[in-house]
């Protein structure tokens, strides 16, 4: 065996035995090593090891004992791709002859080793150089490889429990918590960012920010990375950080950006930026899930609202009571300040009337002028604002206006209304829409059948009640109180007018009455049509001296006020609670009382 050989078997023993306690050193700690027992094998005085710096650019001394020779440079910057002994040495160092063997390596660019020797031996020329690169260059690829392994199986483990964690959760706040905690055991040094584009995290610990749109350098990488969903890394000089980042996409979105700063300038490996990025996509991916369950969980109890109102709806409700529901709903599901329902109605002064229903401001005369600058104003389309202005003192800066429509006819309005400036969303208007949409039969099929009643009790002619309805009155009157008075009024000589104005001026005359009637009593007194020309009121808990009063006022009234003038005669008769009586009774007796003052000349009050 020649000395090339010999040195050959000893260098693989050697290496071989510092391969096999790969696990315990650390990358510099090996080249360490290596370079000690090159030197004990070469019986060489120094040996050391450069490894190149990408961001620096120099070649680093890694072997640190050498240094403190003074032999070599710390750090080598080499020019151009040419290089000599001379730009690592200090000097020349005293019978000594440099060895500086280039040592190509696929991760780390490259290196150099270094040998100094004593005794004028040319390593190159007995090709124990070669051998040295060789040998060197294979078990630093060796150690790389395990390295990268390593980190690998630790990134693979941490991925997993990460996703273990992460996609079961239905909860986007545990899932940015998580992340954030997974980073921090990863790369404490590094500090990070959550960029969303939808922040409603209620979580402050949290380090979110809202991610923006922007052409500015500083935001456009973020926005970069946004956009494409591909991972975009960027060196801060200025602020001597690297930032990396990474898109948080699903399948359907992308939901935000992972921002990871290191508080240096750092080349990130291939492998570190690959696993960030599957880290990143892990991430969004959960969010995504957690997204749509939390989605379609809000889908599911606004149906469910919907779903509840509509049976409640559908249960026969008075029209305050449907009022009163969907204000509520509307209020509970919209945490709105103010709801207004408005209902159109020809018959009403102001074409539409605002149900007492509504909220405190609905029922004001600034909320009644702002109803009727809305009706004026809005059709069958719904009015859906953030930043509602119409005058300067109108206090509510979220508008929704939502028409109830059927068949393409509007019947009317709801309001929905908050002080703060883009207080809904759009899913909250949606679903009052849906509300509006789903109550407006309701309203309409009560307000349609409140009018069918009233107009079963009410004479078509007078609007006075129906003699039915008077009746049935009176009865339930005379089971609950103390006493109550009946007047009954006939036109005297109305044949008269007929015969001189026609027909159509008596029934003006007979709605004159009635009009006159109805203004002098009050609300709880009931006016009816009792036939053709003769006219009824019954007041209830009154004695029959007041009625024998007001009969004297409404017939003072009508012969004062009707056109052409008419005179009444009434008679006027009451019960008291205690003595025997019926309806029946009541109205034989007032009817007596009429004839009475027929026969008294006309145009005169009998009571009995
Ligand atoms: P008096 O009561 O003073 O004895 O005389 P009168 O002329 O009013 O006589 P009576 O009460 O008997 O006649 C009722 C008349 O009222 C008969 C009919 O022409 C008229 N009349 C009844 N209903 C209506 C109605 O709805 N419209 C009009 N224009 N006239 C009616
Ligand atoms: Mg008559
Ligand atoms: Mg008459």
């Amino acid at each position: 065996m020649n000395r090339k050989e010999k040195l050959h078997n000893k260098l693989n023993s050697v290496y071989f035995d510092l391969l096999a306690n790969i696990g315990t050193y650390r990358y510099e700690q090996f080249l360490s090593l290596m370079a000690t027992e090159i030197k004990t094998l070469l019986h060489a005085p120094y040996t050391a090891f450069y490894l190149y710096d990408n961001w620096s650019k120099t070649y680093s001394l890694v072997t640190d004992s050498i240094a403190e020779e003074k032999l070599l440079h710390k750090n080598v910057k080499l020019e151009t791709d040419s290089y000599s002994e001379t730009d690592f040495l200090q000097g020349s160092p005293e019978g000594m002859e440099t060895c500086l063997i280039p040592l190509s390596l696929k991760h780390e660019s490259h290196g150099f080793l270094i040998i100094l020797n004593d005794n004028n031996k040319d390593l190159h020329s007995n090709g124990i150089a070669d051998l040295l690169k060789k040998e060197t260059e294979n078990v630093l690829g060796v150690i790389h490889q395990y390295h990268i392994n390593e980190t690998n199986d630790l990134n693979n483990r941490l991925l997993f429990a990460f996703a273990t964690k992460v996609f079961p959760s239905t909860n986007r706040t545990d899932i940015l918590k998580e992340i954030i905690n997974v980073l921090k055991n990863r790369y404490p040094e590094f500090s990070y960012n959550l960029l969303l584009s939808q922040d409603n995290e209620a979580d402050s610990s949290l380090p979110i920010q809202t991610i923006e749109y922007s052409d500015a350098v500083t935001k456009r990488m973020s926005t970069q990375a946004f956009l494409t969903g591909v991972v975009q890394i960027e060196d801060q000089v200025n602020e001597k950080q690297t930032c990396i980042y990474a898109p948080l996409s699903g399948k359907q979105a992308v939901y935000g950006v992972l921002k990871i700063i290191s508080p240096e300038l750092e080349v990130f490996s291939e492998q570190e930026i690959k696993f960030i990025e599957k880290f990143a996509e892990t991430a969004g991916k959960a969010i995504e899930n957690a997204t749509l369950y939390q989605h379609s969980e809000h889908h599911v109890s606004n149906l469910k609202l919907i779903n509840e109102t509509t049976q409640k709806l559908n249960s026969n409700l008075k029209l305050s009571e449907i009022t009163k529901l969907v204000r509520n709903q509307i209020l509970w599901s919209s945490h709105a300040s103010q709801v207004g329902i408005i209902y159109y109605n020809e018959e009403s002064n102001q074409k539409f009337d605002i149900l007492t229903e509504s909220t405190a401001y609905f029922n004001t005369k600034k909320g009644h002028s702002f109803v009727n600058h809305l009706s004026e104003s809005i059709n069958i389309e719904a009015l859906f604002s953030g930043d509602y202005r119409s005058n300067e003192s109108f206090p509510y800066r979220s508008v929704m206006a939502i028409p109830m429509s059927q068949s393409g006819t509007v019947h009317g309005l709801i309001v929905v209304m908050h002080e703060e400036s883009y207080f809904f969303s759009f899913e909250t208007f949606k679903l009052v829409q849906s509300l509006v949409q789903h109550s407006t039969l309701a309203f309409m099929n009560t307000i349609l059948k409140d009018k069918l009643e009233k107009a079963v009790i009410t004479d078509y002619l007078t609007k006075l009640y129906s003699r039915s309805y008077l009746e049935e009155k009176i009865n339930q009157h005379m089971e609950t109180d103390e006493n109550g008075v009946l007047i009954l009024f006939d036109i005297d000589d109305f044949k008269r007018i007929n015969d001189k104005y026609g027909h159509h001026v008596g029934d003006e005359v007979l709605k004159q009455i009635a009009s006159i009637m109805k203004q002098h009593i009050e609300s709880e007194d009931v006016p009816a049509r009792w036939g053709g020309e003769e006219l009824a009121i019954y007041l209830p808990a009154t004695t029959i001296q007041e009625g024998f009063q007001i009969a004297g006022v409404i017939s003072k009234q009508v012969e004062e006020n009707t056109k052409p003038t008419v005179t009444l005669s009434s008679g006027v008769s009451s019960w008291v609670n205690g003595v025997l009586d019926t309806v029946s009774d009541l109205f034989i007796r007032t009817d007596k009382a009429l004839y009475e003052a027929k026969g008294a000349g006309k145009n005169s009050v009998v009571q009995r």
